[in-house]
């Protein structure tokens, strides 16, 4: 489903997604409710699809909790990567932006997920290249729905928000900006739980159950989802080649020692 520019309603349910209640929240009221009640925000005079950014550190949720607000939503999510669509249509990206929106439309209600947003629209001085400029414009004017934005949601990641070309965070563009940072030790557990219960359904309420003491080690404190993930799946691999020895399939303290030794923090400083 990361496929780039494909068109398609994302399998991801809020069960896969542990903690980010507040991000959940917010993107409950901005996106969810207009696709869902209408009629609502009508009556309450909102009726301009809102702009996102999901900002904060690598590996925190941003794709896949955007992917399952388009679950929620029974909407159609196209993801875009922002320096793949620099790259991939050098002198093109203009149009290639136009026709994103056009296909957006033509599929609404979508979201349009522009992964790294900041690629497109740096706000860097100096160094945007024409083509950087033309984008920018391109943007601009899809967001200002010239041809009308209905039903189609924009959402853009970025790890540094201040990175962001001020003109695409005006009232009316992308002007709902929601952090998604590291965990604490709760959301952790939350996770961590999460990840286990999805990745392998018949887990034991006693294996569960042991996921607390493990997300809340001192090992696994500045551990994103994306590294608890993969300290599940460390431990995961030790238990399945252990599991030929003593024939024990359920995971074991030592399983998770094992992946809590070789797991690493992938985020150096929190934003
Ligand atoms: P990047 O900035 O690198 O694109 P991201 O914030 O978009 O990162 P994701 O790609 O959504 O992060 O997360 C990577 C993986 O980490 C997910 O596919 C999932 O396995 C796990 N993960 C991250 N956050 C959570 C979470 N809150 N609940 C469950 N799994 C999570």
């Amino acid at each position: 489903l990361r496929k780039e520019g494909f068109t398609a309603i994302p399998n991801v349910s809020w069960d896969e997604v542990g903690a980010l209640k507040q991000a959940r929240k917010q993107l409950t009221t901005s996106i969810i409710g207009p696709i869902k009640h209408p009629e609502q925000y009508l009556n309450w005079g909102i009726n301009k699809p809102s702009g996102v950014i999901l900002w904060g550190p690598p590996g925190c949720g941003k794709t896949l909790i955007a992917q399952a607000v388009a679950n929620e939503a029974q909407a159609s999510f196209i993801l875009i990567n922002g320096p793949e669509l620099l790259n991939k249509y050098v002198g093109e990206s203009e149009r290639a932006v136009r026709e994103l929106f056009e296909r957006a439309r033509l599929s609404a209600p979508c979201i349009l997920f522009f992964d790294e947003i900041d690629s497109l629209v740096s706000r860097r001085e100096g160094s945007s290249s024409e083509s950087g400029v033309r984008v920018v414009n391109a943007l601009l004017t899809e967001l200002d729905g010239a041809r009308g934005r209905k039903g189609v949601y924009v959402i853009g990641t970025t790890n540094r928000l201040d990175m962001i070309d001020e003109a695409m965070l005006r009232p009316g563009r992308l002007n709902k900006h929601i952090y998604v940072g590291l965990p604490d030790a709760d959301e952790r557990v939350d996770i961590l739980e999460t990840i286990v219960r999805s990745s392998r359904p018949h887990t034991s309420q006693a294996e569960l159950d042991y996921l607390a003491k493990v997300a809340r080690d001192i090992r696994s404190s500045r551990f994103s989802g994306a590294d608890l993930h993969a300290l599940f799946v460390e431990a995961a691999e030790h238990g399945l080649s252990r599991s030929f020895d003593d024939n024990v399939r359920q995971f074991t303290e030592a399983d998770w020692e094992y992946a809590l030794n070789n797991t690493k923090p992938s985020v150096q400083n929190t934003i």
